[in-house]
């Protein structure tokens, strides 16, 4: 394996480590993907994160619907929506899936995050949308999140978690914390006499300009 992609399949495991030491995952749910060239670079399921090793990451070709792929070990259960989202969104160079907690309560209520905050406007719309409820790891459920994605870097999962995606793994990581933060605010708004003021379409398109410009920014080279 060459340096570049051991590189890679390490960057993923630090992200599902750092994902379960921060609380924001549990256990071995959730899963994270790369894409590498014409290929993705997917965790393997079930697997504690902290036995996870670069060999141990599967390999899967993009354009390919057969679901064979290389490693030791089985890939993701949901390495079709992983699959499917990098095969359908050339800006996405990676995929977080998580059940973090007030992503999924919400999930769980079947409710989309409205404009509550102005953050909402890094996801690209008015508010972060609930894809359907279908069986995990079903073609269902990846139809399903890629119509919730349309026009989006993120969405909640019914009855599951949610889906962030990046250009690379730190920008979707990045937009999966911001997710679950929005979550974690609307719901305690929610508590309040008299509920959330929502940020009207005017006042997030706003914000959208800046966000052309805004984000966890690239170094440039020195
Ligand atoms: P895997 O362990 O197969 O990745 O499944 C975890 C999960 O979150 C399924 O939706
Ligand atoms: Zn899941």
């Amino acid at each position: 394996m060459k340096k570049d992609e051991r590189a890679l399949r390490q960057a993923i495991i630090d992200k599902c480590l750092w994902m379960n030491a921060s609380g924001f995952n549990q256990g071995t749910s959730g899963n994270i993907s790369a894409r590498w060239r014409d290929r993705m670079l997917v965790t393997p399921s079930a697997t504690p994160y902290d036995q996870l090793t670069p060999e141990l990451i599967c390999s899967m070709a993009i354009d390919d619907d057969s679901g064979a792929w290389d490693g030791p070990l089985k890939p993701s259960t949901e390495w079709r929506f992983h699959r499917d989202i990098l095969r359908a969104r050339p800006d996405a160079g990676a995929v977080v899936h998580t059940h973090s907690t007030f992503a999924t309560v919400l999930a769980i209520a079947r409710r989309e995050i409205p404009s509550c905050h102005y953050m909402i406007a890094a996801f690209g719309g008015d508010e972060i949308r609930c894809a359907d409820y279908a069986t995990y790891g079903t073609p269902e459920l990846s139809a399903n999140a890629l119509k919730a994605l349309e026009g989006r870097n993120g969405c909640l999962l019914a009855n599951h978690g949610m889906i962030a995606m990046g250009a690379n793994l730190d920008k979707a990581m990045w937009l999966a914390v911001e997710l679950e933060t929005i979550a974690r605010q609307y719901y305690h708004s929610l508590m309040l006499p008299g509920g959330p003021v929502l940020l009207s379409k005017a006042e997030i398109a706003d914000t959208s300009r800046g966000f052309a410009t805004y984000g966890l920014q690239d170094r440039k080279p020195a």
